[in-house]
């Protein structure tokens, strides 16, 4: 089989075990079109006694990668030949890019919401409270350690993921940080710049409320959430009705899908042509 000649396509694949629909589709397949790329992004169910069988598939069938999303991010590392720095550190992988020979895994969940992030502030030296410590968090985490933040306060509602998450930044990226377990409303403390929900809650739910104490917001602070679905999530509205800047989780989703095509193919994708094939295909 060969994958020479114009009419046959380069193929990416996106391995995901119950994502029947998966609006990503629908947008790396409108940057494709939009940029006129003869690749193809495929969407495969893959259960996990599957996954080593699925990943030498896409090595012999010379897929140039694939996204992986749960609960593939952690047991597809053994399956590739390296890992980008911040996968490496955050030991979970999104999209594996083939780099010669090798498959290598990379993160761009937290890169995706750098670049949503650095349209609106740089995060070097600032002070950032986080919320949440699951696999979300984890990334942006990594990501702000590595982009030079200050300090990171984690706060979640239980201890063992935030314990190793704040070990992982004091150990592996050096910079200040500390767990705050808070069943409550947080105040954000005065001098912070940064405010992240990544946790679960606003998924789906308009109204569902962040613990956090509002009138700690302070209108210098950049407010961002990683909720897609609703874009604007109750804490986006409260955010904007204290005079802050915001940043959406729909941005940081088309920004980790523009870093997977230039990992693939090199092309920088037009955002708003992304964008909109990701509104379409979550019905925003
Ligand atoms: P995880 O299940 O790994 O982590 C969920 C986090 O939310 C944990 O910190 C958990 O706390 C916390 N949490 C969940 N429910 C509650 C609650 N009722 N009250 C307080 N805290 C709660 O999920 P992910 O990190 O993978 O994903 C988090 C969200 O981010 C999801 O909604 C996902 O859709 C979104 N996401 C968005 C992306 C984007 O591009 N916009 C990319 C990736 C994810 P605990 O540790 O105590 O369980």
């Amino acid at each position: 089989m060969s994958n020479q000649g114009n009419f046959l396509h380069e193929l990416i694949g996106s391995m995901s075990q119950g994502a029947a629909g998966n609006p990503t589709v629908a947008m790396v397949e409108a940057a494709f079109a939009h940029h006129g790329l003869h690749w193809r992004y495929i969407n495969m169910e893959v259960t996990p006694e599957n996954l080593g069988d699925a990943v030498r598939g896409a090595r012999a069938l010379g897929f140039r990668g694939f996204n992986c999303s749960l609960p593939h991010k952690v047991a597809v590392i053994p399956h590739l030949d390296g890992l980008g720095e911040s996968a490496a550190l955050m030991g979970a992988v999104n999209c594996v890019v083939r780099r010669g020979e090798q498959l290598i895994g990379e993160n761009t969940d937290g890169k995706g919401f750098l670049k949503s992030l650095a349209a609106v502030t740089d995060p070097k030296g600032k002070s950032i409270v986080l919320f949440g410590a699951g696999g979300a968090a984890r990334a942006i985490a990594v990501e702000l350690g590595l982009a030079g933040v200050k300090r990171i306060t984690i706060v979640n509602r239980t201890e063992p993921r935030g314990a190793e998450l704040v070990e992982l930044l004091c150990s592996k990226l050096h910079i200040e940080s500390e767990l705050v377990v808070s069943h409550e409303d947080y105040a954000i403390p005065e001098g912070t710049a940064i405010v992240i929900n990544a946790t679960s809650i606003g998924l789906y739910d308009a109204n569902a409320r962040l613990g956090l104490e509002l009138s700690s917001l302070q209108s210098d602070m950049v407010v961002a959430d990683v909720i897609f679905n609703p874009v604007n999530t109750r804490l986006i509205r409260d955010a904007e009705s204290r005079g802050c800047r915001t940043v959406d989780g729909l941005s940081m989703l088309v920004n980790q899908g523009v870093i997977g095509i230039q990992f693939w193919t090199g092309v920088d994708p037009d955002t708003t042509v992304m964008r909109k094939a990701l509104k379409d295909a979550l019905s925003l």
